[in-house]
């Protein structure tokens, strides 16, 4: 299924997963996977080489998840590491593994990995897919700009680009501010932008997640996350709790402001995932409740 569908239906919720390190045994995702599948996401999405590298799990874990679990998969698949005929070796493969469901990436751009070169834009490997089979395309956003975007403005005229390129869903980067969500929704809005935005969620549970984000993500803190993260970084327990029940008060605003979708950034955690899934169980709705 084309998981763009599902949002004229309800309000949908997903999780990210991350392919086990290359030491790792690629089965070792399958008890993640368990754990997340007991709480019947909409669909579950994997993601590709983050941090530039390159890596050929993603694919069979979608396999895995759609046929095995019975859950939509959407594969990540970023371009800047690949060439044209990479790229379509990898479409095939994924039509081969009955996947329908892309999301499209520039890709992080890493100083020991040289880019090949053949894409510079998330919006060039778009166009490429839509020629390439009939694969639901879904692209990344973010409310508080992209970080190498010169101004919100140039990167919302590019995302527009993107959108119409053949994407027809996005999935936004994680924030911990809503207001800022609110304000990027509003001006996607005034951009013409009209396709689905699900709001990316990361439930921080300990300090060195917090240090990666900054500096990969360069999300902005806000003071109220930044007092309750330094009262209790020494305490493990706590600094969890606190992280699940700071996920739970943004997803809960959000949901009551009629955003399409929560993207749960698991971070293989399905512990934590479950936490916050039973806490906002009772609010997703599905269109009709709404009308
Ligand atoms: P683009 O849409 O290409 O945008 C990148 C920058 O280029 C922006 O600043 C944009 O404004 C600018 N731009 C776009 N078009 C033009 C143009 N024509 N001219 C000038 N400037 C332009 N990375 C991975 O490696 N693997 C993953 O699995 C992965 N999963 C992710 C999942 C989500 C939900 C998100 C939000 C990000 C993910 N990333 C992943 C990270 C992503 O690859 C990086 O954030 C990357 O820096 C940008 O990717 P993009 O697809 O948004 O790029």
């Amino acid at each position: 299924m084309k998981t763009n569908q599902l949002f004229k239906k309800k309000t949908t919720l997903s999780f990210e997963v991350f392919p086990p390190k290359s030491t790792t045994p690629v089965e070792s995702i399958y008890q993640t996977i368990d754990g997340l599948s007991a709480l019947e996401p909409d669909f579950i999405s994997v993601t590709y080489g983050a941090g530039g590298g390159t890596n050929n799990a993603t694919i069979g874990i979608c396999d895995a998840i759609k046929h095995k679990y019975g859950i939509e998969a959407v594969a990540h698949l970023p371009c800047i590491n690949l060439t044209r005929e990479e790229v379509l070796s990898e479409l095939a493969e994924m039509k081969s593994a009955g996947i329908e469901n892309i999301l499209a990436l520039r890709g992080d751009i890493n100083p020991n990995i040289p880019p090949k070169n053949e894409f510079h834009y998330a919006s060039e490997l778009v166009e490429l897919i839509r020629e390439n089979g009939d694969f639901n395309i879904i692209g990344a956003c973010y409310p508080e700009g992209h970080p190498e975007a010169p101004s919100m403005v140039e990167d919302l005229r590019h995302l527009k680009e993107k959108v119409d390129a053949g994407c027809s869903q996005l999935i936004s980067q994680l924030f911990f501010d809503n207001e800022d969500f609110y304000a990027f929704r509003e001006k996607t809005a005034i951009a013409g932008i009209d396709v689905p935005i699900e709001a990316g969620i990361m439930p921080v549970t300990n300090r060195r997640q917090i240090e990666r984000m900054v500096t990969l993500c360069h999300a902005k803190l806000p003071k109220k996350f930044i007092t309750i993260m330094e009262k209790y970084e020494h305490d493990p327990i706590a600094m969890r709790d606190a992280g699940i029940a700071y996920a739970v008060s943004q997803i809960v605003d959000l949901l009551a402001n009629d955003i399409d979708g929560i993207h749960l950034y698991t971070m293989n955690n399905p512990y934590i995932a479950e936490k916050i899934c039973s806490a906002v169980a009772s609010l997703f709705r599905s269109k009709s409740d709404n009308a």
